[in-house]
């Protein structure tokens, strides 16, 4: 193979990049990053955060399947938490703040050792297209390079413009530069463009700030880790906290008499923002009402001064941001280390991709990260991740890997994103993941395990491990069912004095163990030694023991509905099917169905416009063809 040849080649060293670059190679493809720059190699564009609702999820899963975000998290981690620890397991997410410096050190590092990877600083100009098929890249300094596949994860570069006030500058990020020939040919290619927007705020120096007005949020102890190879984290490493603190009154009036100065209200940008993540002119806009909103501020690491200030993203002109941020408690006297900013950006509609992110309309193109409407480290990491297995599976000749949304966040990302497209940036949430009793954190490794080790991105070793580790579970679980509790025996004074000391009531008929843990106020360690054995279980083990056995109504009631919904998942869907010919579908439905190429009954169920009668006949013509097929 020669110098310029590859077996796949990503553009852009972000979140979703880096982990497509990293896949690749570690499932032996030959393969080139070409990104902007060394330095920037996983560069956290915004807060200086890893996980959080819903993208916590994530995070174990990527980290389940080989991916690096999980570990550059925990290495580089300076505060780790817990959300939604007082709810249930389904909704609990894990969150670190991480260290921006040491977070993008880690990651270049990770990557420039990688074996089988090469990384070329420069900026991909072309993508290379014979007979429908990716041949290859071109870069700006005049090369072309080859690949039977190409990664495009260019994230908010794609014709970026950055607004602050009046001032636009174009740029991919603060200080760097657009990719606009790669947009135009992007463009050139077929492919529908939209822009979509986000915004960062200001950087903060904590020597200015008066925490002594803020509420302090220190990090869980002990810190729990995101990945299976971190054992633990030391308590020194999560050193540093959080402070929270609120907008005023007077920062709302200084906001509302600016608003004709904001990019986003000004009519100068007339992109789509992010929902969930809006700036803090949004906010005032759309929640009149409230009075305050909250302002998060996260360090940037443990050898700088710097703050993140979470929840004041803006593009107002810097001089307005100044006295917005002077109104609020603890900031009055703050110096700026940098100002806040908007930015708008290319992104295709994701509804031209394929379930294995494969683009439809050119053969081995691939496309991840924020390039597909989605914002955030997490979906693009994750995106990026599954990218680069397919990508590899591609050029071996294998079956694409596509996770289902019965099987993992990751699942239902995609799913979401190529049947149903977006008209705003895509965040992940547990709301959006039906099946989330059964596709927790916890249980990552379960449901995702074998995929890893059969992909080889996980030891031998540590499949076994996770395997006894399921065994371990369902041993206990089983016992506690089997153990039973008879009145009048030592066993049964001992758990009754157990349960009047929390205020549960005594046993007074024969009860096994799991019944009696299923009283809210009962806990595994309450009861799990009473029939003599002694148990010291690791805590995951106990964890999942736990949640099995009090929710196992529930449970077993998910996995029936996943059961109804793998039966209409499992009929696929021809790739070569001529919807036109399908009778009693209007044209639009068939128009739809072919541009969205669906696998599966299912998959077709959930494009938007397509009608369950639709979907009634689509089903009576495919076991019709299906007959027909096997006949010939
Ligand atoms: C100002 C700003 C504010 C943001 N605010 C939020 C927020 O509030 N919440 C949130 O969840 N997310 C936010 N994000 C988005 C978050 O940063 C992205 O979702 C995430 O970084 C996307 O990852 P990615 O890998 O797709 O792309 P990026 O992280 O953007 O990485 C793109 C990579 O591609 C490279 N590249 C681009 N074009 C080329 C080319 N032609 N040739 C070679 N290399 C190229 C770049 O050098 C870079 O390495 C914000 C981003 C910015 C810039």
């Amino acid at each position: 193979m020669n110098k310029n040849q590859f077996e796949c080649i990503v553009i852009g060293a972000g979140h979703a990049g880096t982990e497509a670059a990293l896949v690749a190679s570690r499932m032996g493809c030959k393969t080139a990053l070409v990104t902007l720059s060394r330095k920037t190699i996983g560069l956290m564009s915004c807060n200086p955060a890893v996980g959080g609702v819903g993208k916590g999820q994530l995070v174990k899963e990527i980290d389940i399947l080989g991916g690096e975000m999980s570990l550059a998290a925990d290495r580089t981690g300076i505060q780790f938490r817990q959300l939604n620890a007082s709810k249930g397991q389904a909704v609990r997410s894990s969150r670190c703040q991480s260290d921006r410096r040491r977070y993008t050190q880690y990651m270049q590092q990770v990557v420039l050792h990688q074996g089988n990877l090469t990384v070329i600083e420069d900026m991909a100009t072309e993508i290379l297209v014979r007979n429908g098929k990716v041949s290859g890249v071109s870069i700006e300094t005049g090369l072309d390079l080859q690949a039977p596949a190409v990664i495009i994860a260019a994230g908010t570069f794609l014709k970026g413009r950055m607004h602050v006030g009046k001032t636009i500058t174009p740029g991919g990020r603060i200080g760097e530069r657009a990719s606009v020939r790669l947009t135009d040919n992007i463009s050139d290619l077929g492919f529908p463009i939209l822009f979509f927007k986000t915004g960062t705020p200001p950087r903060l120096d904590g020597k200015t700030i008066d925490f002594s007005k803020m509420e302090i949020q220190h990090s869980d102890n002990p810190p729990v880790p995101f990945s299976f190879k971190t054992p633990h984290i030391p308590k020194e490493q999560a050193l540093l906290p959080c402070y929270i603190t609120r907008t005023t009154e007077k920062t709302h009036d200084i906001i509302r008499q600016n608003f004709h100065q904001s990019p986003m209200y000004s009519g100068q940008i007339d992109a789509t923002g992010v929902r969930y993540c809006p700036s803090i002119e949004d906010k005032i806009k759309k929640f009149a009402g409230k009075s305050a909103h909250q302002v998060f501020l996260e360090p940037e690491g443990l050898d700088t001064d710097e703050y993140y200030p979470n929840g004041i993203s803006t593009g107002l002109p810097e001089n307005v941001q100044e006295e917005m941020v002077y109104s609020i408690p603890g900031l009055e006297k703050v110096k700026f280390n940098c100002y806040g900013y908007s930015i708008e950006h290319a992104v295709i509609p994701p509804t031209e991709l394929k379930a294995s992110l494969e683009t439809q309309k050119v053969d081995g193109l691939f496309l991840a990260g924020q390039i597909n409407g989605t914002t955030g480290y997490e979906e693009a990491a994750a995106q990026g991740l599954m990218a680069g297995i397919n990508a590899s599976l591609k050029v071996k000749n294998q079956h694409s890997f596509i996770l289902g949304r019965d099987e993992a966040y990751i699942g239902v990302l995609i799913d979401d994103l190529i049947t149903k497209g977006t008209n705003e940036p895509y965040r992940m949430f547990t709301s959006r993941v039906e099946y989330r009793l059964v596709m927790r954190e916890d249980n990552a490794d379960k449901r995702l395990a074998h995929y890893s080790h059969k992909f080889g991105l996980m030891t031998e070793a540590d499949f076994q491990k996770t395997a006894q580790k399921y065994k371990l579970i369902d041993k206990e679980v089983r016992r506690l069912k089997e153990t039973r509790i008879y009145p009048g025996t030592k066993e049964c004074r001992e758990i009754n004095e157990v349960l009047s000391q929390h205020n549960s009531s005594p046993l007074r008929n024969p009860t096994e163990l799991n019944v009696i843990l299923r009283r809210p106020e009962v806990r595994y360690h309450m009861i799990a030694g009473f029939d003599g054995k002694k148990k010291d279980h690791p805590n995951d083990v106990i964890d999942q023991v736990e949640y099995e056995i009090k929710y196992e109504g529930f449970i077993h009631r998910q996995l029936k509905d996943i059961e109804r919904f793998r039966h209409i998942e499992n009929i696929k869907i021809p790739e070569d099917i001529d919807y036109s010919k399908i009778p009693g579908v209007s044209i639009e439905i068939q128009q739809k169905l072919s541009h969205h190429t669906p696998a599966n009954l299912g998959q077709a169920n959930r494009i938007s416009g397509v009608t369950p009668a639709a979907i009634s006949i689509l089903m009576i013509y495919l076991k019709k063809l299906s007959l027909e097929r096997r006949q010939r």
